[in-house]
């Protein structure tokens, strides 16, 4: 472990041995199988620790079961105090937090910054939402009666979530979880394990400074897939959300279905972007190399379709490339380095094997080989890759999780389209153009079949104040803002009679 990483552990308050269960400020060793933790950037070690077995998931659900009883009726302003209390302790240690994201994530500075950030952000959001968990009245067909629905909280929230945005998508579940009175259950990914108990070390210490919030309002478990089943088979968990892979998600929504549970999945995605002749030119090169080697390439909004008009994309394809050579690429914890590590030698893998896939279905790749000079020995670089391939080519349906962009060429907008929406996945898109008819169809009924949709933006980078998600593959969920809080709540409507006639809806009569 280096000095950083201990020292950001000790300002952030996890205990070391490093410990893989916690509800509330209540630490407990795993007693599962041994867990080796490595760094992307170097492959140091940030020490060992033992994995939660099912049935610590089981003590950390029945802890949350418990909470829930005195969370559901404490005030949700109460609700929002903790919260907003969260999002002190998240500013206070925004540096430290993003250290640890940097080194188990192996994103740049800036980014895991901005991952924080974006944790702060939505605790803001959730703070105000405490006092607008707002239900409807309706008007009653019956004389003397209201007719209305209330937002009550659900229960025990299951929260999956992978390595690539190790504490962001937890924060969007748990705060929106916790104003709407549900206690959360966290399983990280295996990859990331000193994140998650570091954001668990902060809900801690708030929780010191709130004595009555019961402790199991949040846990967290450090497991494999069987503690992710575990909390998918639970039928005290009403509601999984589970990010990740499309695989993952499929095992997932078949355990949650089978005991009919509510579950919200944020899965794969295979970005496109469409550049029309008249996009701006400068944004174009800017949107396409931010959103395809942001991350190393590993972002679920990633960029990796890039549908270029035919008479402009050898233009781009140049200046895309131009601008990949200069790419500072190694350590991200220096200052100026743009591309950090793969996470790990299996993505390294997956990378090379996708670029041979190419080859042989006829792509013309340009760079993607692994860089070992002037970056840090024991990590995966790698320069991206722009691969000119058809539209048809079957390795373009697939997400790789690395920097990879498939340069594809269009003849006219309706081409377009139809290969931007012709993949399995529904996640981010965008369109750059400055004609406003084909921005508006890009929007529209007949337009991207996305979850997100921008226009003269990249499709990486969401605000947390929209709802977040996308369609087919990636699963249907929606996260974060707007009126996602929904999900983590059940209607209730209500029929209150204040009249002495009992008239029946419809009209029908059942005297007796
Ligand atoms: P992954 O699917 O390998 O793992 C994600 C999580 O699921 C981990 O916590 C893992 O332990 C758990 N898991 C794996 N198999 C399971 C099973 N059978 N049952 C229960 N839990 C199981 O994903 P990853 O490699 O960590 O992350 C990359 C993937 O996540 C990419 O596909 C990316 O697009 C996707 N992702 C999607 C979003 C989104 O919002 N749509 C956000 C981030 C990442």
């Amino acid at each position: 472990m280096t000095a950083t990483v201990a020292d950001a552990l000790e300002q952030l308050g996890v205990p070391t041995p490093l410990q893989a269960v916690a509800i509330g400020g209540d630490w407990q060793a795993g007693s599962g199988e041994p867990l080796p933790t490595r760094s992307p950037i170097d492959g140091a070690s940030h020490g060992d620790l033992a994995l939660a077995t099912p049935a610590q998931v089981e003590q950390a659900i029945a802890a949350a079961s418990e909470a829930f009883r005195t969370w559901r009726v404490t005030p949700a302003p109460v609700r929002g105090e903790f919260v907003r209390r969260y999002g002190e302790q998240l500013r206070r240690h925004k540096a430290d937090l993003a250290a640890l994201v940097t080194a188990e994530a192996g994103k740049i500075t800036t980014e895991a910054l901005g991952e924080v950030q974006e944790m702060i952000d939505v605790c803001d959001f959730a703070v105000g939402l405490s006092r607008q968990l707002y239900g409807k009245t309706i008007a009653s067909e019956r004389p003397g009666h209201r007719l209305a629905e209330q937002w009550l909280p659900l229960g025990p929230v299951g929260v999956i979530s992978a390595f690539n945005f190790p504490v962001a998508v937890w924060a969007w579940n748990a705060a929106i979880a916790w104003v709407c009175g549900d206690p959360v259950v966290w399983k990280p990914s295996e990859k990331t394990p000193l994140t998650a108990l570091a954001c668990q070390a902060l809900v801690a210490k708030t929780l010191t400074e709130m004595p009555d919030v019961p402790a199991g309002v949040s846990s967290v478990v450090i497991g494999g897939a069987d503690a992710g089943q575990t909390l998918a088979a639970s039928a005290h968990v009403p509601l999984v959300s589970a990010t990740g892979s499309t695989r993952m998600g499929r095992a997932v929504a078949e355990t949650v279905a089978k005991r009919l549970g509510r579950s919200l999945l944020e899965l794969g995605g295979n970005n496109g972007m469409i550049v029309a002749p008249t996009a701006d030119m400068e944004l174009a090169v800017r949107s396409i190399v931010f959103a395809a080697v942001g991350t190393c390439g590993q972002r679920c909004t990633s960029l990796r379709r890039l549908i270029a008009h035919e008479s402009i994309a050898d233009t781009l394809r140049d200046r895309v490339l131009g601008a990949y050579a200069k790419l500072p690429i190694g350590d991200p914890r220096d200052d100026g380095t743009l591309v950090g590590p793969l996470v790990d030698e299996a993505a390294l893998a997956g990378m090379q094997d996708a670029l041979a896939a190419a080859r042989e279905q006829g792509g013309q790749v340009h760079g993607g080989e692994r860089v070992t000079d002037g970056v840090p020995a024991g990590g995966f670089y790698v320069r991206p890759a722009v691969v000119e391939i058809a539209a048809d080519a079957p390795i373009v349906q697939q997400e790789t999780f690395a920097p990879i962009l498939y340069l594809l060429r269009y003849q006219d907008f309706d081409q377009a389209l139809e290969i931007h929406n012709g993949v399995p996945q529904g996640l981010a898109s965008a369109v750059l153009t400055t004609d406003m008819r084909e921005a508006e169809q890009f929007c529209g009924p007949a337009g991207s079949d996305c979850g997100i949709v921008n226009v003269n933006t990249s499709p990486s980078g969401a605000e947390i104040g929209g709802a977040f998600g996308g369609e087919k593959d990636t699963g249907g969920g929606r996260e974060s803002g707007s009126d996602s809080w929904k999900q983590y709540m059940r209607r209730a409507t209500n029929t209150v009679n204040y009249s002495t006639d009992l008239p029946l809806a419809q009209g029908i009569k059942f005297d007796v």
